[in-house]
């Protein structure tokens, strides 16, 4: 295998312990002797190797004098001295041996053998003592503490693939805290975590892990700063503050209050009160929750002068100490300013190679062209991906480029500033994930994986679908720290037409209902599930049913709570078998000449009723908990019979199906012309998926390129069957909607609204464009008739 890591620690022939000669690989010098603890203000960004990429840049940042939270980290040394103290090292690694990841059955059984040995084993009680007296020195009383798992190398799989290794809030006590520290090692022999080293080339003798242990604050105000101005490079501070936790100025749940600070003359040049309506705060002992800004509070000014003048100031230090303006968040408790990250503002390139400062031309060579897939304009470094098991090198802000994404790629997605695929049109996988992450996108380039070069410097135009050479510098977005894209339209128009959203990764929810969205048209579970990197019906065969409704019920409810009182519609799933194939359990999964006509959707689940089941269990659990907002549509139906027969299985499964809302997606041309027949067997709704039927009525497979411009959704036969479909569905007073990419489209929406459609649910980035559009068509129609009226 090959070894990536920069850290190897070198096996010593006499004793085949590994940690005994620590080597760095690069220079092949020994290593400093390095403690079981360290304090962040020890902590520098070369140790990486020994307290992972998350201490270091907290370390970093401590080290400059910043206020960051109390910490200290178990580091990567003290857990290889855990392992060989206590004995179960070669144990672990005798039961890696001879794994063929590839087997499911004995990988599971490898990592769970491992992670019990690691939770078994008994903590070396020197090291035991070592972190009770560092919790202790933290404060005098129980602190409560984040314990997170921090990777000790940058491009090591947890990076990648987030979440794969712990993290646990709220912990208290020295007792919890010790056996935090043992899952979070454990959480490195997790099943997926060793199939991606295995896949990546990391050689798991090697790979080590640190722990962050550090004060968890409750902030009572927060936000985000910008050190210098964003588009001109001023000095001037821009914060944006308000109550409860940052997440609700970072995601743009609320409207922040925003202040200017001057530099120069070290005054608040600036201020802006809003209504803050809402806040993000704590839920008891895990995870947060919306609440309602009660009295005064609402219009009241968060941060006071003194407040801005300090935090301005600590903006100063980090931008100092980087050399470029940074993107701060930050957050106060008990009059207490802690800075909590600090990255350069990517909106703009460096300030000091800004136009005319350089005398640097500007290029303009387009080097590409596709579809403008995700709005926005990112400029970074090219990486082509050729497999999946290439991931691993993708650093946040590079340019991410493949033939076509998939499920596996979405953490890498997370972390790049722009995704270009050589295949695909708008509704594919790279243009719905881009769009919900807010990442700029263009998709459909053909030729972006032969024309561009790894490493290469280039600026993709999510809009436009285009691909410059080289960073162009751009008029960045309005000079506000947040929402970072595609965040809350500024004030709610109040439409007849419902105006929903649609939403694939429950990590969106939150920006999807700050757009103010009337509920969820579509919440595409499958993407759920391609998330959990196994298929349905590896689940089933490994008596795993229990994990896949959890995780489908933790998902789904996430979106419910994100949409209290509103409906949402949850679509079971939809997922061509080629999608399944990556995944474990994938090579089950048949080879199908054209995936896009075959077994998916509710055809699929009919066929597999244990796959069925599992979903309805899921279901039946959030309405138990009296999500009664939650409807559940079926994909790709084409005759009444299938929707019978599906509410015939869920009735069998318990489900009191006149009760409950189900609804029928409309994508196939069949669908349409039999609605009547549909609406008689009593679906309550039904919302048109304009991505699969324009295909299917005009026979272009919306995933080729080839064909990419004879994909029309506005064709005349398209039309012809929304505009009965809708007629039908007015006639009987069922709700007719549409979440196919059509709906993002503002002319197609007039139509739509032209045309009697009862609501609309589009892309989080379209929802201002589209509640607009619906508005000003509404009231263009109330305006004819009246001067009708009046003419007669
Ligand atoms: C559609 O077909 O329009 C739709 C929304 O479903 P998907 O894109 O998931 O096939
Ligand atoms: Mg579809």
């Amino acid at each position: 295998m090959k070894d990536k890591n920069p850290c190897r620690l070198e096996k010593n022939t006499s004793d085949d312990n590994y940690y005994t000669k620590e080597v760095d690989i690069i220079s092949g010098a020994s290593m400093k002797e390095v403690p079981n603890i360290l304090w962040l203000e020890e902590i520098r960004k070369e140790d990486i190797p020994s307290v992972g990429g998350k201490g270091a840049s907290l370390g970093e940042m401590a080290s400059i004098g910043l206020p960051v939270p109390k910490a200290f980290v178990v580091t990567a040394q003290a857990f290889r001295r855990f392992l060989v103290e206590s004995g179960i090292e070669k144990k672990i690694f005798a039961s890696y041996e001879q794994l063929d990841v590839e087997n499911n059955e004995a990988l599971e059984k490898a990592a769970s053998g491992a992670k019990s040995m690691v939770l078994k084993a008994k903590m070396p009680a020197v090291l035991k003592d070592e972190i009770r007296k560092a919790y202790k020195k933290m404060s005098s009383e129980d602190l409560i503490v984040a314990v997170r798992s921090s990777a000790t190398a940058e491009d090591l799989p947890d990076a990648s693939f987030a979440g794969q290794q712990e993290t646990y809030l709220n912990i208290k006590g020295e007792t919890a805290l010790l056996s935090a520290v043992q899952m979070c090692w454990a959480s490195l022999y997790g099943a997926r975590a060793i199939y991606y080293r295995a896949k990546q080339g990391f050689d798991d003798h090697t790979v080590n892990i640190a722990v962050v242990i550090q004060q968890l604050v409750h902030s009572e105000k927060a936000g985000v700063m910008f050190t210098s101005h964003p588009i001109t490079g001023e000095p001037l501070t821009i914060i944006e503050g308000s109550w409860g936790l940052g997440e609700a100025v970072v995601s743009g749940t609320v409207s922040p209050d925003k202040y200017i600070f001057d530099q120069r003359s070290e005054r608040v040049a600036d201020v802006l009160i809003s209504n803050k309506k809402v806040e993000i705060i704590a839920d008891g002992d895990h995870g947060t929750k919306i609440v309602e800004v009660t009295g005064t509070r609402q219009d009241a000014q968060v941060l006071s002068d003194a407040e801005i003048k300090k935090l301005a100031m600590y903006g100063k230090i980090a931008e100092n100490h980087y050399g470029i303006p940074q993107d701060v968040e930050w957050s106060i408790v008990g009059g207490t300013i802690y800075i909590l990250q600090s990255r350069p503002i990517t909106t703009i390139g460096n300030r000091k190679e800004a136009k005319g400062m350089s005398g640097e031309k500007q290029s303009e060579t387009i080097l590409l062209k596709g579809q403008g897939a995700a709005p926005g304009i990112a400029s970074g470094r090219v990486v082509i991906i050729r497999d999946v098991k290439d991931t691993g090198s993708v650093k946040e802000g590079d340019i991410l480029v493949t033939r076509m994404t998939n499920p596996d790629m979405v953490p890498a997605m997370r972390k790049v500033a722009a995704i270009v695929t050589d295949e695909g049109g708008m509704t594919c996988h790279a243009a719905i994930v881009s769009r919900e992450l807010g990442t700029p996108a263009v998709v459909g380039t053909k030729t972006a994986t032969h024309v561009l070069k790894t490493g290469q410097m280039v600026t993709v135009d999510g809009e436009m679908g285009l691909i410059y050479e080289g960073e162009i510098r751009h008029a960045a977005p309005a000079p506000s720290a947040g929402p970072r894209q595609g965040g809350a339209a500024p004030e709610a128009i109040i439409t007849a037409t419902s105006v929903k959203v649609n939403v694939s990764i429950p990590e969106a929810a939150v920006r999807a209902a700050a757009t103010g969205a009337d509920g969820v048209g579509l919440l595409r579970i499958e993407h759920l599930i391609l998330g959990l990197n196994k298929t349905p019906g590896w689940f089933i065969t490994n008596n795993k049913e229990e994990d896949f409704v959890r995780e489908l019920h933790d998902g789904i409810k996430i979106v419910l709570d994100a949409f209290p009182g509103k409906p949402v519609w949850v679509r079971t799933l939809d997922a061509p078998t080629d999608e399944f194939r990556n995944m474990m359990g994938g090579e089950n999964e048949p080879h199908e000449h054209n995936p896009m006509l075959g077994w998916r959707g509710i055809r699929r689940d009919l066929q597999s009723p244990d796959q069925f089941r599992l979903q309805v269990e899921a279901f039946k659990r959030l309405w138990k908990e009296g999500y009664d907002n939650l409807g559940i549509m079926f994909p790709m139906v084409s005759h009444p019979d299938q929707f019978i027969a599906a509410k015939g299985m869920m009735k069998g499964c318990g489900v009191d199906v006149e009760n409950v809302t189900l609804g029928i997606m409309i994508e196939i041309p069949s669908s349409a012309i039999m609605i009547e027949e549909f609406i008689r067997c009593g679906i309550k709704f039904a919302s048109f998926g304009t991505n699969d039927l324009v295909q299917y009525t005009l026979a272009i497979d919306r995933n080729n390129e080839n064909v990419a411009d004879m994909y029309q959704p506005q064709h005349p036969a398209v039309l012809h069957l929304i505009h009965n479909a809708i007629q039908v569905c007015r006639e009987y007073n069922v709700e007719c909607s549409i979440c196919g990419q059509a709906g993002s489209d503002p002319k197609m929406a007039m139509w739509l609204v032209e045309h009697g459609i009862s609501s609309i649910s589009a892309n989080i980035d379209a929802i201002a464009k589209i509640r607009e559009a619906v508005a000003r068509t509404e009231k263009r129609i109330i305006l004819e008739a009246a001067r009708t009226r009046d003419a007669e």
